[in-house]
């Protein structure tokens, strides 16, 4: 299967036939189970489940009754999920009946609410929700999904019923939206290496994402988020914030599907937030391209932080606790290079010169860097 244009966007190959097919004959045996004896009000969501409500009557082997219902979600600016009936049901077709509703795909969970507080209304007997495909990391509601053909990650499908602005409901597989491929790397070095300014001209001439865990923990932190209370806790106790609030906090922003590509700086800080990392990324069918680490003498970097100390008016910057800053590098930070390194991903980059010629440097690698694909 080749790549194919939708009006103005790419998609490529991701679900072939067969998996699709096992995904809903799975559903369909397990309704058949649920149904017992009983006939079914199956409620097919209209447009996109059509293919698959097809498919799955072919597979239905007990008595069935099939209803169509018609909603639109509303495009906006928002996704506030204003969702309007087009086509309704009445309600003796339903009242008192066993009723399975059959969506080709829940993300947000907007559409299945509205659906959901809508049939209930007409008093089935008992309603239950299957689809063919779920988006778990995009899910916002409480209420259960009964039946799940298959979890996707965060990706934008069509094919198999399912559009993109009405093209590509008669493929026979899905494809997925092919998103413009950047870098996601680590910005990695000692303290006074010059990551922060260097990721900063990056991100502003890449287009990408900066994550430095320290501004992120002080704006939470100040917009009095969940997360940024639960930091400040430990933070005022003069205690580390917990690798699970960081991770949350990363999670939010790696989850934003307009992120074109993530510069970290500042984690991971041990080898076990690095595994943490790669598990997290992952989960979102992402995965870190490189480390790049700016490499700077120790008696260079003694000599900038003391500068700093001086400016910044920080009285903690003294020759001796900078040694143990540098200390704590070597003995718990390091140990990251490698295992990036066991996995061909480090790079090195002379941080010693202006912040043009490190900065050009850098580019330079990123160019370099043969973005592996994504999962
Ligand atoms: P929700 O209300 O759960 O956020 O979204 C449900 C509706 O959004 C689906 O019924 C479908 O119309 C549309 N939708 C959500 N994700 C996708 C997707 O990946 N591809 C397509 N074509 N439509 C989607």
């Amino acid at each position: 299967m080749e790549s194919i244009q939708l009006h103005d966007k790419t998609f490529e190959p991701y679900i072939d036939k067969d998996k699709i097919a096992k995904a809903v004959s799975s559903l369909a045996n397990q309704i058949e189970k649920y149904a017992g004896n009983e006939p079914i009000v199956f409620i097919v969501v209209l447009k996109g489940s059509f293919i698959f409500a097809a498919d799955l009557a072919k597979q239905y082997t007990k008595d069935a009754v099939f209803e169509f219902y018609r909603l639109k979600s509303y495009e906006g600016t928002q996704t506030s999920g204003d969702v309007k009936i087009l086509v309704d049901i009445d309600t003796d077709l339903i009242k008192g009946k066993k009723v399975v509703v059959l969506e080709d795909i829940v993300d947000t969970g907007n559409t299945l609410e509205k659906i959901m507080s809508e049939l209930t209304k007409k008093q089935p007997a008992d309603i239950k929700i299957a689809t063919l495909f779920f988006k778990p990391n995009a899910y916002k509601k409480d209420f259960p999904i009964d039946f799940v053909g298959m979890e996707i990650p965060n990706a934008f499908i069509v094919g198999y019923g399912l559009d993109y602005d009405e093209l590509g409901r008669n493929l026979p597989e899905i494809y997925r939206l092919k998103k413009e491929k950047m870098i996601d790397f680590i910005l990695f070095g000692p303290p006074g290496a010059g990551k922060g300014t260097q990721a900063k001209i990056i991100k502003d001439k890449l287009g990408l994402t900066y994550i430095a865990t320290g501004d992120m923990f002080r704006n939470h932190i100040k917009n009095e988020t969940p997360l940024g209370k639960k930091a400040k806790a430990y933070i005022q106790k003069g205690d580390l914030v917990p690798d699970e609030i960081t991770i949350d906090m990363i999670k939010e922003i790696i989850s934003d599907p307009e992120v074109k590509g993530l510069i970290f700086d500042g984690f991971p800080r041990t080898v076990k937030q690095a595994e943490f990392l790669d598990k997290l990324m992952a989960e979102k069918d992402l995965i870190i391209d490189a480390l790049i680490a700016l490499d700077v003498p120790e008696e260079h970097l003694v000599k900038r932080l003391l500068e700093r100390g001086k400016t910044s008016g920080r009285s903690d910057d003294n020759e001796e606790t900078i040694k143990h800053r540098l200390q704590q590098y070597h003995a718990k930070t390091e140990p990251v290079k490698e295992y990036y390194q066991k996995q061909g991903k480090y790079y090195e980059v002379n941080g010693v010169g202006s912040i043009e010629d490190v900065n050009q440097r850098l580019l330079d690698v990123i160019s370099s860097i043969k973005l592996r694909e994504k999962a």
